[in-house]
């Protein structure tokens, strides 16, 4: 196994890792694309691309990494930092606990004592954080997410309005999920008003190097190393970063943690992203899902690369390199 002399390799080396892994698993078919929102179904399956970005701005990439797909789940990290921005810490941790579940993304259960939802990466825990983001009306608060997101990503982004419309028109497990969180007073608002913010921010289109970018910014203490902006105030990264890695991959979190060891959020239109603190973010999109909801493709390479790489936080030829 390589370690973490493989990082200081030339940067060729780690562009030709990419296009192996790349060759390696498009013939890779199994899984099915998400059709519970009708519009996602659309997608070409075969679509897969990988993406890295340094914390020096560098990029290596393979794959149509410029087309672009509704970012989904993967939203619910970025809106978290958001609502912390907007709250701070302790208020937030009042509406939204940090215990993973171990059950699927879209389980409508909510911590029987607090009556919060279980973590911000589920459905419930970031439809409550939503139902957070500060601003005078629907449109304020909308363009206050997009703006959050244009920091991440160094460009305007714009919401897939059919993707919007057709979760819209069938999420009606997030409505009762809603709905059993404003009998407890973890929602203050009408729950439509939530919902379609959630809807919409779960419809801002990406493409592959624009979640790179993003979890490269995650990485570089949310400053952006493209743009050098700052995305989302420092002090709050590094919450974002523990509810990642133990709730970020639906229920296969900790077999996660175990194997590939990097914080990391997917989403079910395909893409996930890792983020590697003070390193890189990598970001993989392939849409065919396992029985989870995690990208089949992007769990493979994501796995590869921490093992080549030395990725895994507690991998020891990583402690003992940022000892020396
Ligand atoms: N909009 C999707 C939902 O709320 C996002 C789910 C996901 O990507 O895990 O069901």
């Amino acid at each position: 196994m390589a370690n973490q002399e493989d990082l200081a390799k030339p940067p060729s080396s780690l562009q030709s890792f990419l296009e192996d892994l790349h060759c390696k698993y498009k013939p890779l078919q199994n899984g099915a694309v998400a059709n519970y929102i009708p519009e996602l179904a659309k997608v070409d399956p075969d679509s897969f691309s990988i993406c890295i970005v340094t914390v020096d701005g560098e990029v290596y990439e393979v794959g149509d990494s410029q087309q672009l797909f509704t970012i989904q789940s993967i939203s619910k990290v970025f809106v978290y930092g958001l609502a912390l921005e907007d709250h701070g810490r302790d208020y937030i941790l009042t509406r939204v606990g940090v215990e993973p579940t171990g059950d699927a993304f879209n389980a409508i259960i909510l911590d029987e004592q607090s009556k919060r939802p279980y973590n911000p990466m589920v459905n419930a825990g970031a439809i409550a954080t939503t139902s957070l983001i500060k601003g005078s009306g629907a449109t304020e608060r909308l363009n206050r997410m997009l703006d959050m997101f244009r920091r991440y990503i160094g460009r305007d982004v714009f919401v897939d309005i059919s993707v919007f419309t057709s979760e819209r028109t069938t999420g009606h497990r997030n409505r009762a999920m809603a709905h059993l969180m404003l009998n407890f007073g973890m929602i203050d608002e009408p729950i439509d008003t939530a919902l379609d913010l959630y809807f919409q921010q779960c419809a801002v289109m990406v493409n592959c190097h624009d979640l790179a970018v993003m979890a490269a910014t995650l990485a570089n203490k949310g400053v952006n190393p493209m743009t050098k902006e700052q995305a989302v105030n420092s002090r709050y990264v590094k919450d974002i970063l523990s509810v990642m890695y133990t709730c970020g991959m639906y229920n296969f979190a900790g077999e996660w943690a175990y194997k590939v060891g990097i914080p990391a959020k997917s989403g079910i239109s395909g893409g996930i992203i890792a983020v590697v603190p003070d390193k890189m973010g990598i970001a993989v999109f392939s849409p065919r899902l396992d029985a989870r909801g995690n990208s089949v493709r992007g769990v493979k390479v994501c796995e590869e690369l921490s093992q080549h790489l030395g990725l895994h936080l507690f991998e020891c030829a990583r402690l003992v390199k940022s000892q020396e």
